[in-house]
């Protein structure tokens, strides 16, 4: 466990627009109501919104395709959805919270008495507000999700139960956006967008990964990046599945996902758990002014499982702020648009953007004069005066930056020695490079 409380470095304040917290809010407001699962129009309808923002390729990949141990999946849509009292009042009704019904219910069209209902109905005692989120993927069934109070309330009696859902041969729908950089290297984004009305978990992963698309397709990159969006493990497996023979070149990645709370950041390694991307985004948590905390690799979670499956074992570790199952809203009507804010929001981008710079320009140098000091003063980059704290400070990390350039060390190996964040150490190698102190070193 690490914590950190250092002040923000330059590279992660406020990204400039300060309104870019309440846009990401509002793309979640819009995308709440829509009902979600692994399959089906849900997903469509996100995807074809979230398009107005990013070019995502859709792809479609029909019902019963193997992949790998798996299979996709019948497609799974719903149109409504209650149970109805003996007055003929709708007590329970999905139109009013897509969480009412457990996700991939099968149809069912009946007249039951309150005992065999019962069996049927899901609530959470120690909340007993909330509706909690359930699904029924891979096993035939059907549910209702309530809360406690109202499960508690109904009387006995007959009820008329109702899911017009469907569950046909179709399709498994996912997106992805690529992006050329110079290089053939690649960074895969990932997040699900499976998961109907909840907040944290689904939908402030897609209005981060927008933002950021956005973001990088704005900046030449030095490397390619890939980001999908995809239904929950049958997603990432399938993606995996089908570019099998491409994946040798995901250099570094990120699962994206539960970024809109308040709690503390989260970053779970990856399986290698010292690759690049584990060391810049445990070198950026340390310099966000926020505090922080890393885990190791364990082989559950998110989609960052199948892709550090031992069979492709890539650079892939997931940055979060609470993780799930460990905030009470997680998985229920509370994980709700108050739950996640427009400033947690927006200062989750900004780490991930500061990420990404890290990882554009995490490059090695080399001195060009190597053989002792070269003479700064002669070049006006000696400025270190007395009582001038700062520039003491720049002048210290230009004499790491001159010294560990022999070819060996990257900017951020010489930021993490050296003790500064990597927006300095790449401000000085820069000025360094100006005066031709320095060469790339290939
Ligand atoms: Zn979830």
């Amino acid at each position: 466990m690490n914590m950190n409380r250092d002040q923000p470095a330059e590279g992660i304040a406020p990204s400039g627009a300060a309104t870019v917290g309440r846009e990401m809010h509002d793309l979640i407001t819009e995308l709440y109501p829509i009902c979600r699962s692994i399959t089906g129009d849900g997903v469509r309808k996100t995807l074809a919104i979230l398009r107005r923002y990013i070019p995502f390729e859709i792809h479609e990949v029909p019902t019963g395709t193997k992949v790998f141990d798996w299979t996709v999946p019948k497609e799974w849509n719903i149109r409504d959805a209650y149970v109805k009292n003996s007055k003929g009042e709708r007590v329970i009704d999905f139109l009013k919270s897509n969480l009412h019904v457990v996700s991939y219910s099968r149809p069912i069209r009946q007249k039951m008495p309150l005992a065999e209902l019962r069996q049927h109905l899901f609530s959470l005692p120690d909340h007993p507000d909330w509706v909690p989120y359930r699904t029924s993927y891979y096993n035939d069934n059907w549910g209702f999700c309530v809360s406690h109070r109202l499960l508690e309330s109904l009387q006995d009696g007959q009820y008329d139960v109702c899911i017009d859902s469907t569950l046909t041969d179709g399709h498994l729908t996912y997106g992805e956006y690529y992006i050329k950089g110079a290089s053939e290297d690649e960074v895969l984004i990932s997040c699900h967008i499976c998961h109907p009305s909840l907040c944290n978990d689904n939908l402030s992963g897609m209005a981060l990964v927008t933002q950021l698309a956005s973001y990088i397709a704005r900046i030449s990159p030095r490397y390619s990046y890939r980001f999908l969006l995809i239904p929950g493990t049958i997603g990432s497996i399938t993606w995996l599945a089908r570019n099998e023979q491409q994946v040798n070149r995901i250099r570094h990645g990120l699962v994206v996902t539960c970024v809109g709370d308040g709690g503390r950041f989260t970053y779970k390694k990856s399986r290698q758990g010292n690759a690049e991307i584990d060391r810049a985004v445990i070198h950026v948590l340390k310099h966000s002014g926020s505090e922080w905390t890393a885990q190791e690799f364990f082989p559950f979670g998110y989609d960052e499982r199948q892709y550090c499956s031992p069979g492709f074992d890539l650079p892939v570790g997931c940055l979060m702020r609470s993780p799930h199952g460990s905030f009470p809203e997680y998985h229920t009507s509370a994980d709700n648009l108050s739950f996640v804010r427009p400033e947690h929001l927006e200062k989750s981008l900004a780490v991930y953007r500061y990420v990404i710079d890290v990882l554009e320009h995490n490059m090695t140098y080399r001195s060009l004069n190597p053989k002792c000091e070269p003479q700064l003063g002669r070049r006006g980059l000696y400025q270190a005066i007395g009582g001038d704290s700062e520039a003491a400070k720049r002048q210290l990390a230009m004499l790491w930056v001159l010294n560990l350039s022999d070819g060996r060390h990257s900017l951020l190996e010489i930021a993490e020695r050296a003790g500064y964040d990597f927006e300095t150490i790449k401000a000085i190698t820069k000025t360094l490079l100006q005066h031709n102190l320095l060469e790339e070193s290939v």
